[in-house]
């Protein structure tokens, strides 16, 4: 009996068979079966992720604190909290350990077990008085909250704040390469390269803190772009890895940029997890802003976990919601 699956679907679903990611050349071929064709694709990045990522089915939730926003000496291209962007955010220095143990109870409450302390800035290349706070709140959420991961993305982190960081036993620490690596300068930042974000991640491997790394979908880049990234956060070996959906702030220099067909995002998330079989993939940043409707198809199309409860700089939904869809998720493993 001849197949109905499009050849380059149906050649990736060895991946299903052995766990071998595909090749790079079979992931651009991917990239360009057409859209009828999709849902194909996204049937088997489950399948996938179900074998290879499945955990009983869990969905991997967590929260952040924007602990620190805004007057950010970046340029980057997305985001409110830039110096060299106009966008109106709120501003403010690192918050107090009450608004940060709020912030994580809430999370707590709402059954959540993985927690980031997030903060605006280049980063701590040194052992600043305020780099000396963020440790003393990791311990402090650790004695208030033992069952709680907690997880950071403080910016680029020099070797020495990064074994503190490993002593306080961070689980995670997010570091996004956002866009193909080859393209960061041109459509993210310059004020930065992508190679010091690069470095940080590999000083954070090496104390053996886990890294969550991922993208932007939105940006201008192409899906050769998208795949690039993709496959350079394997070659990392990082392991989680967040995918955004741009939401377009006003007064940032993306303002402007259309939004990515549903398609299109669908393929971009199928084909991470046919790269990266085992990892966490979660969605972050537009799943309820941008994706509405369309957030569960993505869930579906190789993610295992989200962001809930709100972003840096754009609002979430609550978590309650976040739980039901995580239940009706499962049912499809
Ligand atoms: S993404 Fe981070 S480093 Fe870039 S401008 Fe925003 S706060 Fe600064």
């Amino acid at each position: 009996m001849t197949s109905r699956l499009h050849p380059d679907i149906e050649k990736a679903y060895s991946v299903l068979d052995t766990g071998t990611p595909v090749s790079l050349e079979l992931a651009r071929a991917l990239g360009r079966i057409p859209d009828s064709e999709v849902l194909d694709l996204v049937s088997l990045a489950n399948k996938v992720k179900n074998r290879y990522a499945a955990d009983n089915g869990a969905v991997h939730a967590c929260s952040i604190i924007n602990a620190k926003s805004g007057h950010c000496s970046e340029n980057c291209s997305f985001c409110a909290q830039s110096n060299h962007n106009s966008a109106t955010i709120d501003v403010y220095g690192l918050v107090d350990d009450e608004k940060l143990l709020q912030s994580a109870r809430e999370a707590y409450s709402n059954g959540v077990r993985h927690f980031g302390i997030v903060t605006s800035g280049y980063g701590y290349m040194k052992t600043t008085p305020e780099f000396t706070r963020l440790l003393g709140m990791i311990d402090l959420l650790h004695s208030q909250l033992p069952e709680m991961q907690v997880c950071a993305d403080l910016g680029m982190i020099g070797d020495e704040q990064a074994t503190a960081l490993a002593e306080r036993g961070i689980v995670h620490y997010n570091m996004n390469l956002q866009v193909n690596p080859e393209r960061y300068g041109e459509l993210i930042a310059d004020t930065h390269t992508v190679d010091e974000r690069i470095e940080t991640i590999k000083r954070l491997r090496a104390k053996g803190i886990s890294v969550c790394s991922g993208g932007i979908i939105g940006t201008g880049e192409s899906m050769d772009d998208r795949i690039s990234l993709i496959f350079k956060l394997s070659e990392l070996d990082v392991d989680v890895i967040p995918l955004n959906v741009l939401v377009p702030i006003k007064g940032t220099r993306l303002e402007d940029n259309a939004p990515v067909p549903v398609p299109e995002i669908a393929k971009t998330f199928a084909i991470c997890r046919l790269v990266n079989p085992d990892r966490i993939i979660k969605f972050a940043a537009g799943r309820e802003t941008l994706m509405k409707d369309f957030q569960g198809l993505l869930m579906l199309a190789g993610a295992n976990g989200f962001l809930t409860g709100g972003y840096l700089t754009t609002r979430g939904r609550d978590t309650e919601s976040d739980n039901v869809l995580a239940r009706q998720v499962a049912l499809f493993a």
